[in-house]
């Protein structure tokens, strides 16, 4: 991590590190904010924060930061600042440029602010903010040692940036659940890129991406505590009855108080079910794995029946094969990455839809050399009820860090997100109970049938 970057002016990072604003680079700063109760509240609380500050992080003389114990409170600044440089760098290089902030006119620079008395997180103009909450195992979790939590509100950020903010007209309910699938995906992306989380992630599924495992974990709180699961199996149609009203206030029919939060999941479960066909394709291509095992639609119960099969097939010998496993992984990544990067390079902000970013995912995917695939990407969407356009209308070409029309609108992500989180898996459970009970009434028909069968030519 580096400790501070020269593309600003010296003065400028003098100036933040005097005042204790430390990690900082020409992007971003830590404020280790002592009293900050509850959240900014914009435009009635913004940043600079003014209040007192913790002590700053420092680095060595070799300008790392890892001499700090993790029991030290300065930690939780030096880790949010990596995590969050992390998530930019990784996002500039699949860009293939900076990336400059939406607010950069009023903040230059990104305040972060590692622990504030909140039970949430959010990002806003100029900030990304962090609480803490207990887990369900009763452990208090700080969100500043969370990356993907970081990596969402970054996320957030990065996507304000690039794609810009709607007219207040032409905002609609797909916008805002864009917004919470694209920093999902922003954060599953990023975490991607770490060396280690690959070894664990292969180490523990042997290849299965199914199976519950680093990546879907969106979020992870504890062992068994996560956010959200990317391999959703939530479709559009389940969302029928929730709209974002002109007010920009949600309303579910069905009571559930659903919100961006739920609409955003088919979309973020069709991109991961993208990413796994890549991965698995490219298995398959080498002959690791059938050509047939079509892992989408699979139920948790079917994938661990085939992760017993890789184990018995792979189990032995899996070490052997891993750099094949890590290959396709690392190229599912970058695809996957590249095409999102794609798609927010060319998104028009204005009355936004999952069709349109299911066809700039689709061309993205073109590009990206993905043409045999096509098809069955385009198969993925349509199971989730989200329907490429047919022909795609031209392109539009942003240029790079045009500023935002209005204020984004702002959620405290945390929170909404363990609720839609809930949501999904109730909806799920209650798809395999509506299954079940398809199957009941079909084997009592079926029953019936063979009693009359049975009854019949029976003689009297
Ligand atoms: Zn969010």
């Amino acid at each position: 991590m580096k400790a501070i970057s020269s593309r600003r002016p010296f003065g400028y990072l003098l100036r933040l590190a005097r005042s204790g604003r430390v990690p900082a680079d020409d992007h971003m700063h830590v404020v280790d904010a002592l009293d900050k109760e509850g959240p900014y509240d914009p435009p009635f609380w913004m940043p600079p924060y003014r209040g007192r500050v913790g002590p700053p992080a420092l680095p060595g003389t070799d300008g790392h930061f890892d001499h700090i114990p993790v029991d030290d409170r300065t930690f939780l600044s030096a880790h949010t600042y990596a995590a969050a440089r992390r998530v930019l760098d990784v996002w500039e290089a699949l860009f293939g440029r900076p990336i400059t902030w939406w607010h950069t006119a009023t903040y230059p620079s990104l305040e972060l602010l590692p622990l504030i008395h909140w039970d949430n997180a959010q990002s806003g103009s100029g900030f990304v903010e962090l609480g803490a909450r207990q887990n369900n195992v009763g452990e208090l979790h700080r969100f500043c040692l969370n990356f993907e939590v970081i990596a969402h509100e970054v996320g957030h950020a990065i996507a304000f940036s690039e794609v810009g903010v709607p007219d207040p007209d032409h905002l609609n309910g797909e916008y805002l659940a864009f917004q919470e699938s694209f920093s999902d995906l922003i954060a599953l992306i990023s975490v991607g890129f770490f060396e280690s989380v690959l070894t664990k992630l292969l180490e523990r599924t042997h290849g299965n991406l199914y199976v519950l495992n680093l990546l879907n974990r969106i979020g992870e709180m504890s062992e068994t505590q996560q956010i959200r699961l990317a391999d959703n199996e939530t479709r559009l149609r389940d969302l029928e009855g929730l709209r974002l009203d002109s007010g920009g206030v949600w309303t579910d029919e069905t009571g559930a108080g659903r919100n961006a939060h739920d609409l955003a999941q088919p979309l973020t479960g069709a991109i991961f079910d993208i990413l796994v066909e890549i991965f698995q394709d490219r298995l398959a291509q080498r002959g690791l794995i059938p050509a047939g095992a079509d892992a989408r639609g699979w139920t948790r119960e079917e994938a661990q029946t085939a992760l017993e099969w890789f184990e018995r097939r792979w189990g032995a010998v899996f070490f052997r094969f891993e750099p094949e496993f890590r290959a396709a992984i690392v190229e599912a990544r970058n695809v996957v990455g590249g095409a999102i990067a794609w798609v927010m390079n060319r998104l028009d902000p204005n009355d936004l839809t999952f069709a349109r970013i299911a066809t700039l995912f689709l061309e993205a995917s073109l590009a990206l050399g993905q043409g045999g695939q096509i098809a069955a990407f385009r198969e993925i969407f349509l199971e989730r009820d989200i329907v490429p356009e047919l022909r795609a209308p031209q392109s539009r070409i942003r240029v790079p860090g045009r500023m935002a029309r209005v204020a984004p609108p702002r959620s405290p992500c945390f929170a909404d997100r363990i609720a839609a989180g809930q949501r999904a898996r109730q909806l799920a459970k209650m798809r395999q109970a509506e299954l079940r009970a398809g199957e009941r009434r079909a084997f009592r028909v079926d029953r019936l049938l063979r009693r009359a069968h049975r009854g019949a030519g029976k003689l009297r």
